[in-house]
C-alpha cells in the first residue's frame, strides 16, 4: 500500500479541500526513525470527518512492531541520555523551526482528519509549539541544588531522565498533545513511545517527520498506533517507566490505576464540565461573545469548552441573546472560508449527543436553539450538530451530568454568586471555570472559593501556558493532580532526583575503627 499521512513532505504540499483523497493509503509506524509499513491484520479506517470520505487506514500495530519501539527506545536511551543539553537544545531550535515552517501542512492534515476549522488547527499546533519553545530553555529549568551541609560534606542534585516512557494521545487536539510530551520527555533525557489517537495520527506523524529532520538520534520518538490493545502493551511492558495519558475517563482512569499497579507514574489528564458563572455587571458583550466562541468553537471538542454557563441573576434574561450569537455561527467544512465550527469526530458521536438532547427535552428542559439535522450543503454526509442552546437545565439531568463534547451549550439560572460557587463545587468535575464580572471582589472570592484547577476571570477558556502547567482538579484529573502536564512540573513528572553527598576529608581515611552511630553531620 503507499503511504499517505507518512511519507517526507514538503511545507507547503498539504490537502486544502474536503475532496477525496483520491488513493487512500495506510498509515506507517515510525521506529528507529524510519517510516515502516505495518504487517498489521487488523486495521482502523480513518474518515473525513466532514464528508465520511476515507482518509487512511491506521494500523493496530503488531506484537513485533510494538516490541520493535520498545527495543528502539531502549537501545537510544543511554546515548540520548549522556548527550549534552546544549547538544539537545541545538535539535529543539531546529525541531521548532520546522514545526513554524510546517505550520500549515499540520493545520491542513488537523483539518482533514479531525474535522477542525483550519484556523482553529493552525492554533492546535501553536499551542504545542509554545510548548517545545518553552523547553529550549531546559539549559536554565534543569538545574540542581547544592549545599555544603556540614564542615567538608556537601549533597548536591541533579535531574536525570526516568528512561523510556510513553504517551497515549486523545483525537481533539492531534498537534498540540503530541507536543506536551514530545519536547519535555525528550530534552530530559527520555526515549518516547508516542501512540497518537487511532482517529487522527496524521499530525503526530509529520511531528516525527520534523523531529528527525531536526536531528533527533534514531530510538528517541517512535509512534506506533492502534487502540486498547496498544495501550495494555503500553501499561504491561516493564521498560517503560512512564505514561503520559490525555482523555477520557473511561480510559484513563483505567490506565491509571493500572499503570499506577505496576510501579510506573502516570500523568492523567481526564473529562470536563466547565462553568461559566456570569454576574449582572460583566460587560455583557464581552461576555457573550466570549461564552459563544468558547462553548461552540472547535464544534465543542475541547476539554476546556465552556459548556455549562450559570446565569445569576437577572443575566437568565439574556439567554435569548446567546442563542442568536450561537445561531449566526457558521457551521462548514473546516477548509472552507468563514467557517466558524467544523463536524464531530465520528457518527457515532454526533448519535450520542443528539441522544443527550433528545433526553434534555424529555427531562423538561427548554432547546432555546437545536441543532439537530443541520447540514451544511456542500456536505450532506459529515456529522454535523449546529450550535444547541438548551435552558433551564436542573442538576440531574443527563444533558448536565454528562460531559457531551460537542456544540451543545447547557443553561441553569441561580439567584446568587453563592448559589453559582455551590452549584459548580457540587459537580464531580473540575477543569476550568470562568466568572463574568467588573468586580474585583466578587472575582476575588469567586476565585478563592472555586474547585476548578484552572479559573477565568472574564477569560473563558484559561488554559495557562506552558510557562505554567495544565493543572485540573477533581475528576478531571488521575491521582490527585499531582502529575501535571509540562511547566515545572511536567519536568519533575519526566525526571527522577538523583542526591549526591560527597565528602573529601583526608583525616577519616587513618582512623582505626569503623564508626556505627547513625551519621548525624552535626
Ligand atoms: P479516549 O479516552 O476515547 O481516547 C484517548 C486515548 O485512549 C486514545 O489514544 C485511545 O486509543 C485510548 N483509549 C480509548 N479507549 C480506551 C480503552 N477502553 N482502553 C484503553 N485505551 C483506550 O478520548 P478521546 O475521545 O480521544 O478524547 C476526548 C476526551 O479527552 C474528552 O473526555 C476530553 O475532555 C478529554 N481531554 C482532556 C484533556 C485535558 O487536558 N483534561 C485534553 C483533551 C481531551
Amino acid at each position: 500500500a503507499s503511504p499517505t499521512t507518512a511519507t517526507v513532505g514538503a511545507p507547503d504540499v498539504y490537502p486544502t479541500s474536503h475532496e477525496q483523497v483520491s488513493s487512500p493509503g495506510n498509515t506507517q509506524n515510525f521506529l528507529d526513525n524510519q517510516f515502516v509499513n505495518s504487517k498489521a491484520t487488523s486495521w482502523i479506517d480513518l474518515f473525513d470527518p466532514a464528508t465520511n470520505n476515507l482518509v487512511t487506514r491506521v494500523p493496530q500495530s503488531t506484537d513485533i512492531e510494538l516490541n520493535a519501539a520498545v527495543v528502539s527506545a531502549q537501545k537510544a536511551f543511554p546515548a540520548w541520555k549522556a548527550m549534552s543539553l546544549l547538544a539537545k537544545q541545538q535539535i529543539m531550535f531546529k525541531f521548532v523551526a520546522l514545526i513554524r515552517q510546517h505550520w500549515d501542512r499540520l493545520a491542513a492534515s488537523i483539518t482533514l482528519e479531525q474535522g477542525k476549522t483550519f484556523a482553529d488547527a493552525k492554533g492546535d499546533v501553536l499551542r504545542g509549539l509554545q510548548v517545545a519553545e518553552t523547553a529550549c530553555g531546559i539549559t536554565t529549568q534543569l538545574t540542581g541544588e547544592v549545599l555544603e551541609v556540614t564542615k567538608d560534606m556537601e549533597t548536591r542534585n541533579y535531574r536525570e531522565p526516568l528512561g523510556v516512557v510513553a504517551a497515549i494521545c486523545p483525537f481533539n487536539f492531534p498537534a498540540m498533545i503530541p507536543l506536551w510530551s514530545i519536547p519535555i520527555a525528550t530534552i530530559t533525557g527520555n526515549t518516547l513511545i508516542l501512540k497518537p489517537s487511532e482517529r487522527d495520527p496524521g499530525a503526530a506523524m509529520i511531528l516525527a517527520e520534523l523531529a528527525r529532520e531536526a536531528g533527533y538520534p534514531d530510538g528517541v520518538i517512535n509512534i506506533v498506533h492502534g487502540s486498547a490493545k496498544t495501550v495494555d502493551f503500553i501499561i504491561d511492558e516493564p521498560v517503560i517507566k512512564a505514561i503520559s495519558f490525555v482523555g477520557s475517563n473511561k480510559a484513563g482512569e483505567y490506565i491509571f490505576t493500572r499503570g499506577s499497579a505496576k510501579g510506573k507514574r502516570v500523568q492523567a489528564n481526564l473529562g470536563a464540565k466547565n462553568h461559566a458563572a456570569v454576574l449582572p455587571d460583566c460587560n455583557k458583550n464581552q461576555a457573550l461573545n466570549s461564552i459563544a466562541g468558547a462553548a461552540f468553537g472547535a464544534a465543542g471538542q475541547r476539554c476546556m469548552a465552556l459548556s455549562a454557563l450559570v446565569m445569576v441573576g437577572e443575566t437568565k434574561d439574556w439567554l435569548p441573546e446567546v442563542a442568536e450569537r450561537a445561531k449566526k455561527l457558521n457551521v462548514n467544512g473546516g477548509f472552507e472560508e468563514g467557517a466558524d465550527l467544523g463536524p464531530l469526530i465520528s457518527p457515532q458521536s454526533r448519535g450520542r449527543i443528539e441522544s443527550i438532547i433528545t433526553s434534555a427535552e424529555e427531562e423538561g428542559a427548554t432547546i432555546l436553539l437545536d441543532g439537530r439535522g443541520y447540514k451544511p450543503e456542500k456536505y450532506p454526509n459529515g456529522n454535523w450538530i449546529g450550535p444547541t442552546v438548551i435552558a433551564n437545565v436542573k442538576p440531574h439531568m443527563r444533558c448536565y451530568k454528562e460531559e457531551i463534547f460537542g456544540p451543545v451549550l447547557v443553561c441553569l439560572n441561580v439567584e446568587t454568586m453563592d448559589d453559582a460557587i455551590n452549584l459548580i463545587n457540587a459537580n464531580e468535575y473540575g477543569n476550568g471555570v470562568a466568572i463574568f464580572t467588573r468586580s474585583g471582589s466578587s472575582a476575588g472570592r469567586f476565585q478563592k472559593e472555586i474547585e476548578a484547577g484552572q479559573v477565568g476571570v472574564n477569560v473563558p477558556i484559561p488554559v495557562p501556558l506552558p510557562m505554567f502547567s495544565f493543572t485540573g482538579n477533581k475528576k478531571s484529573v488521575a491521582g490527585g493532580g499531582a502529575n501535571t502536564f509540562y511547566g515545572k512540573s511536567g519536568i519533575n513528572f519526566y525526571t527522577q532526583t538523583k542526591t549526591v553527598t560527597s565528602l573529601w576529608k583526608a583525616e577519616d581515611a587513618v582512623a582505626a575503627k569503623a564508626n556505627v552511630e547513625m551519621p548525624t553531620h552535626s
